[in-house]
């Protein structure tokens, strides 16, 4: 490990103490050079089985405490991460290899705003009205948190999934054992320390570990009430299996692919500038990422020419990070899977290469940015998530014709419509089977509105009070009494 790295936790926590990890070490990696920042020992069985047991302690008394203190701890929370922003910036860098400014400004501010947004959130629920709905009984309604969670994140944006799964599970009232993943475990385990202090042991636990050891000990155990998992459709559907035989809640946030319709009257160059940065921000390991265009056929050459300029000329792989617009993949083997998928779409002679599709020659897991047009509906790499910087072109003809095929996708989390004609962009929104359609733009999220999927995206809501909902469980209180004032 080079002495210019900031000093990297490796404890994990459990039942409010710091421990290591009794299981394997696993390295670590920077993908933006391949070398092994640490190696960090996952939780053993008997840690995994302690976890869970704190997390099942501390919820009775977690439970019973009111709003306003997980209020007050929520924002505690988001101001330890503020004071640690810098740090945790870094990690997010080293251990993605994100550019440390866009760590910095997106995702270490998205992840303090949720904390804040859900120590409101919970201070501020509505719901049904108490009555007498039956003469001589008054019906009251509650919302209860569940017991323990297990949360399982992915690694495209760590301290960020972690904020969207901590927060509103913890102001609801559960208690946790949350699980990193694998690749991405350096941020959480650095704000470990602090979510020990101002938590009371056992509301939180962190243990590191692969998905089918560690991962799935915590979706099979009868103690744990729900799991909430943001990964691969595969891992949802082990996870349902694993989760039904004892019947537990699940939030499932799954992959993408996400239809960018773009009209012949749209504003080109804005449709030009939102596809470079949104559709390969993060290099595209985004579930949300703006990957694959229907462009009608007035303003199809256009854009192509336009967008395959406009994405050559991305940034990458500089020694300067404020030079870099995008980042590495996540590892050799995504990059792998995600040349693959290049490689099989030019086999096909429709398919024309307009830009990128090749691995980066030099150190890093970086792979070109790609501009594939000529792409076909049924297609494969119109029809599969590829999790990297490859965005497709379709043309299309009729309107009715795009949002057919948009909606002709086994995934439902993310769409957009460019045009200029906002009754146009209003009826094609209407009918697009996607848990959210951006008009004119793409990508952006905010705390106050809800993030999930339809069809094989999942459900569950990230963000949003909705979210509150989802980790909490409605109960009614019905109470006896007479019908005359004595
Ligand atoms: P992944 O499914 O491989 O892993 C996600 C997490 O699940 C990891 O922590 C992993 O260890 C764990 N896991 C794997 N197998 C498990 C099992 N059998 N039991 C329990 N846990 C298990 O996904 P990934 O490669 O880390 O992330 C990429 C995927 O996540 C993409 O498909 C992407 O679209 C999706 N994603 C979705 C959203 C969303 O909001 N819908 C956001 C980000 C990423």
């Amino acid at each position: 490990m080079s002495s210019a790295h900031p000093t990297l936790s490796t404890a994990l926590l459990i039942d409010g103490e710091l421990v290591a990890g009794a299981g394997v070490a696993e390295p670590i990696f920077n993908p933006a050079t391949g070398e092994v920042l640490t190696r960090i020992a996952e939780a053993s069985t008997e840690q995994v089985e302690a976890a869970i047991q704190a997390a099942h302690q501390a919820f009775a008394s977690w439970s019973r405490t009111t709003p306003q203190q997980r209020s007050n701890i929520l924002l505690a929370i988001a101001d330890a991460i503020h004071k640690q922003a810098d740090h945790l910036a870094q990690l997010e860098a080293l251990n993605c290899g994100k550019p440390l400014h866009l760590a910095r400004q997106d995702d270490l501010v998205a992840a303090i705003d949720v904390f804040r947004f859900f120590a409101g959130a919970v201070r501020c629920q509505t719901g049904q009205l108490a009555g007498e709905y039956l003469p001589g009984y008054t019906s009251m309604v509650r919302r209860d948190p569940l017991g323990v969670v297990a949360s399982i994140a992915p690694w495209n944006y760590p301290i960020m999934m972690a904020a969207w799964k901590i927060a509103p599970a913890l102001a609801a009232g559960n208690t946790l054992v949350f699980k990193p993943s694998e690749h991405t475990p350096l941020s959480i385990l650095a704000l470990a320390p602090a979510l020990a202090e101002l938590l009371p042991a056992g509301v939180l636990n962190i243990v590191c570990g692969g998905g089918e050891g560690v991962g799935s000990h915590l979706v099979s155990h009868a103690r744990v009430r729900m799991v909430s998992l943001t990964g691969d459709i595969v891992t949802g559907q082990k996870i349902l299996q694993a989760a039904s035989k004892t019947l537990k809640r699940t939030h499932l946030e799954l992959g993408g692919k996400a239809p960018v319709i773009v009209c012949n009257d749209a504003d080109l160059e804005a449709v030009v500038q939102g596809v470079r940065t949104y559709g390969y921000y993060n290099a595209g390991q985004d579930c949300t990422a703006a990957c694959r265009i229907y462009a009608q056929a007035g303003i199809h050459d256009k854009l192509v020419a336009e967008l395959g300029w406009a994405v050559s000329s991305l940034r990458f792989a500089s020694k300067r990070d404020a030079d870099n617009e995008i980042g590495p993949l996540i590892s050799t083997r995504q990059r792998d899977r995600v040349a693959s998928f290049v490689e099989r779409a030019l086999s096909q002679p429709h398919i024309e290469r307009v830009t990128g599709a090749a691995v980066h020659s030099g150190a890093g897991y970086y792979y070109q940015p790609t501009l594939l047009a000529g792409c076909q509906q049924r297609d494969e790499i119109v029809q599969r998530e590829v999790f990297g910087p490859v965005v497709t072109v379709t043309r299309f003809d009729e309107l009715s014709q795009a949002v057919e095929w948009a909606n002709d996708s086994e995934y439902g989390l993310a769409s957009s419509v460019w045009t200029r004609d906002l009754d146009k962009a209003m009826q094609i929104a209407a009918r697009l089977q996607y848990g959210c359609t951006w008009i004119n733009s793409h990508f952006m999220l905010v705390s106050e509105m809800p993030h999930g999927g339809l069809k094989r995206s999942g459900y569950g809501k990230d963000l949003s009070s909705d979210s509150l909902q989802d980790y909490s469980v409605v109960r009614h209180i019905m109470a006896r009494h007479g019908e005359t004032l004595a």
